[in-house]
């Protein structure tokens, strides 16, 4: 029953990743950019070899479920006479109660479609190639997995704000995100430190967009992002935490609408805000210019500010574990960050940390530092086959 492939997929505003897996093996994966514009399609199979992509120039697809019903033929075609198990999905808002990723059934589309106020710049675009397999290939079994299931451990007094009571249930609460993220990292720290999957760990996502989750026992107990993925962590072009004052204050000055603070907090602002250079960290590295330095110094203190107080969330903290874009490569961040840390007792190891050795401390280091690259889409793949083999429900 659960022999076959499974088609994880990512959808974005303008962009649909797919991957390929058969077990914990990828066969191939791939992105349609440019959706709505002039899409281009790029794939590479397992071993990274460049593959040949169907044109869609002639038919482009606006959307990300075109994409996906343009593409389905050619991905069957690499199914290589193995069986379609099911579409795997990242959607990013599960809402209050979906601790666990979730068959697809018309109800679960509804359901997670009136959450789309919730996630405006996300959710519509998730749920739109879910739609698209269920009316054309209704045979094909669809799971979504949530950024924000993982969080649901958060103890209910980490998850509200401090507004007036019946806020939080209408869901006006902290959910997190970057969950898929965090249980990945969660599902092999008995690896890579078996002392370790019974303690206190904060994991640092670090990419484009940035958080950092505490974990007790590998379970979520306190984030920082919030009710959006805006809040916490300065990232790429979002803000990161403000004082919401600044908001009422641009618009009544600035008289700045919806779509203006939008705009900024989301597009504007973070490393590409502060600097004005860029929002990737490869240039502000390499650039002299004093205000990428700038960028990338407010962005190590906001981690190790976050990290001290999701050490106080945990009581103490013993180790720290740097994940994806940023925390996986660039060897300058963690030890900046690590130096910031070291009242915690963090003392980095250079060398290690240039190699990106799994322990980046020295062996006397009260708390221990690693790097462990992050996959969602693995951690996709698996919770799709084990709902189709019934053992996740
Ligand atoms: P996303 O949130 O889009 O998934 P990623 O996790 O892929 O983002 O991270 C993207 C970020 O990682 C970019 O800012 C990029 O500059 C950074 N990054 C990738 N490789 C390196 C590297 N070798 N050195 C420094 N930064 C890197």
């Amino acid at each position: 029953m659960t022999e076959g492939v499974v088609v994880v997929l990512n959808a974005g505003s303008s962009s649909l990743k797919f991957s390929l897996y058969e077990g914990d093996a990828v066969l191939l994966s791939g992105q349609v950019d440019g959706i709505g514009l002039r899409p281009r399609v790029m794939a590479r199979d397992g071993a990274g070899t460049k593959l040949a992509v169907p044109d869609l120039a002639t038919d482009p697809p606006g959307t990300p479920a075109e994409a996906l019903l343009a593409l389905l033929p050619w991905l069957r075609e690499h199914l290589g006479g193995r069986p379609l198990l099911a579409l795997g999905h990242r959607v990013v808002h599960g809402g209050q109660h979906h601790d666990r990723p979730r068959r697809v059934t018309p109800a679960l589309i509804e359901e997670l479609a009136a959450l789309s106020p919730l996630a405006p710049l996300h959710q519509p675009h998730n749920l739109s190639p879910i739609r698209a397999a269920q009316d054309r290939v209704p045979d094909v079994p669809q799971v979504a997995c949530f950024d924000t299931a993982f969080h649901r451990t958060i103890p209910e007094i980490a998850q509200v704000f401090a507004l007036p009571f019946e806020m939080a249930a209408r869901g006006i609460r902290r959910y997190g995100f970057h969950g898929l993220s965090y249980e990945y990292i969660a599902s092999v720290l008995p690896e890579v430190a078996p002392d370790l999957a019974t303690g206190r760990v904060v994991v640092a996502h670090l990419g484009n967009g940035a958080s950092l989750c505490a974990l007790q026992g590998g379970r979520s107990v306190a984030t920082t992002m919030g009710f959006s993925a805006l809040d916490g962590l300065p990232m790429g072009t979002r803000c990161g935490e403000i004082d919401p004052a600044v908001v009422l204050h641009l618009m009544r000055e600035d008289g700045l609408d919806i779509a203006g603070v939008e705009a900024l907090l989301y597009r504007r602002s973070g490393l590409l805000g502060l600097s004005g250079l860029s929002s990737d960290f490869r240039d502000l590295l390499a650039s002299d210019d004093p205000r990428a330095r700038f960028a990338i110094d407010v962005f190590v203190y906001r981690v190790a500010r976050g990290i001290g107080s999701l050490a106080a969330a945990l009581g103490g903290l013993d180790a720290l574990v740097f994940t994806a874009g940023v925390g996986e490569n660039a060897a300058p961040i963690r030890a900046a960050v690590c130096d910031a840390c070291r009242w915690l007792g963090i003392e980095i190891n250079e060398t290690a940390n240039a190699m990106k050795a799994p322990v980046i401390t020295r062996a006397g280091s009260r708390v221990a530092a690693y790097v462990i690259p992050t996959d969602e889409n693995l951690m996709i793949a698996r919770h799709t086959r084990a709902l189709l083999a019934g053992s996740s429900e």
